[in-house]
């Protein structure tokens, strides 16, 4: 189940573009929501096939970025060639770790590294909605296989 507020939000942001809140985009903010990792529009894809969920392509990646811009989902470029998507709201502050060698990408938070990210935007009196960090490198089990670019 979708958190009311979400909904909320979501109608009132199609509701200012003129859009309806149709059965279909019912159903990928239930995929959506239904998930808490980083996941790219053909992962989401694969997925509401598999539960038998008719929905097209294009449809999809059109969804995706309507929910980007009415603040429910972040875009994020880990280098692999195609847009990841995850929620921006009701998850915490964290930072990724990319691996440049299998793709993986680990969320690590920090508490310390959170104050200093709001400590600066207050400094310019800047509103803070959510940051977003990348580190590039080699995972663990990346470097335990011998492995390197
Ligand atoms: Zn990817
Ligand atoms: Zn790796
Ligand atoms: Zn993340």
């Amino acid at each position: 189940m979708v958190h009311p507020d979400i909904i909320a939000r979501y109608r009132q942001y199609l509701s200012r573009q003129k859009m309806l809140f149709t059965r279909e985009r019912s159903q990928i903010l239930e995929s959506v929501f239904a998930r808490a990792d980083h996941f790219s529009a053909d992962d989401l894809l694969l997925t509401m096939k598999n539960e038998g969920l008719d929905v097209s392509r294009a449809t999809l990646y059109r969804n995706l970025k309507q929910l980007a811009k009415a603040g429910l989902l972040v875009e994020a470029d880990f280098g692999h060639g195609h847009i990841h998507y995850e929620r921006a709201v009701g998850s915490s502050p964290h930072e990724h770790l990319i691996c440049q060698i299998c793709g993986s990408v680990t969320e690590v938070s920090t508490s310390a590294f959170s104050a200093v990210v709001k400590k600066v935007a207050m400094s310019q009196g800047f509103r803070l909605d959510h940051h977003q960090v990348k580190i590039f490198g080699v995972c663990h089990q990346c470097i335990v296989a011998g492995k390197s670019i």
